[in-house]
């Protein structure tokens, strides 16, 4: 049984597409991305914009495994109705992208549990105890929300956890 989409990568590579993909990432996060994109397509590209910050060891394994490194800042991303077709370089050059990936930042959907005192976590997750319990008494949290890993199995097991959780408080309460 596929888990989910990460846990299924290994067994996605046997169906690798030959998509041109680029990951608009640098660092730790530019290579954690290359290694698991590079299950699924044979033509990836790290587009770092500006310089690579990759150690002697990762440049190495991005080597190995055929992933170009493009340090060239990106002036303009050109798309049809929302469908990336090409980047262009600053310095005039361009490169043609059929998928395009990015490590973006996590930002709360809501700002409700922060305007009611509730830490986040340096991720910027709501930080929680291990009964999901914000830092506010009271106040659970669960799911996408409080947790980096974000998987339907992840939110059903922490909302299932929640909801114990809170009915025993509740029948604490009432009996
Ligand atoms: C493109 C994509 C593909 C994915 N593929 C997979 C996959 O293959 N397998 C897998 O396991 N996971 C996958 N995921 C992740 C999975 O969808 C999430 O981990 C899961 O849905 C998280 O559930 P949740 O209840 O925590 O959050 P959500 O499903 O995001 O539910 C939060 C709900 O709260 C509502 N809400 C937000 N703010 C407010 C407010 N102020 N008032 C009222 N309602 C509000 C939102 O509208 C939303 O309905 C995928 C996610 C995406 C985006």
């Amino acid at each position: 049984m596929l888990g989910n989409f990460c846990n299924s990568l290994p067994v996605l590579s046997r169906l690798r597409i030959s998509k041109k993909t680029g990951i608009f990432a640098n660092g730790a996060s530019g290579f954690h991305l290359a290694s698991l994109i590079s299950y699924l397509s044979d033509h990836v590209a790290l587009l770092t914009s500006g310089k690579a910050d990759f150690n002697e060891e990762q440049f190495e394994k991005l080597k190995k495994h055929y992933i170009e490194i493009i340090e060239t800042s990106i002036k303009e991303i050109e798309h049809k109705k929302g469908n990336i077709e090409k980047i262009i370089f600053s310095d005039g050059t361009e490169k043609k992208i059929d998928t395009p990936y990015a490590s973006l930042p996590f930002t709360q959907h809501s700002d409700i549990p922060i305007s009611l005192g509730c830490e986040l976590t340096e991720l910027g997750h709501l930080k929680v105890n291990q009964f999901q319990e914000t830092n506010i008494s009271g106040i659970f949290a669960c799911g996408d929300n409080t947790n980096m890993l974000r998987s339907v199995a992840n939110a059903v097991y922490s909302g299932n956890l929640t909801g114990a959780v809170v009915n025993g408080k509740l029948v604490e309460e009432e009996f």
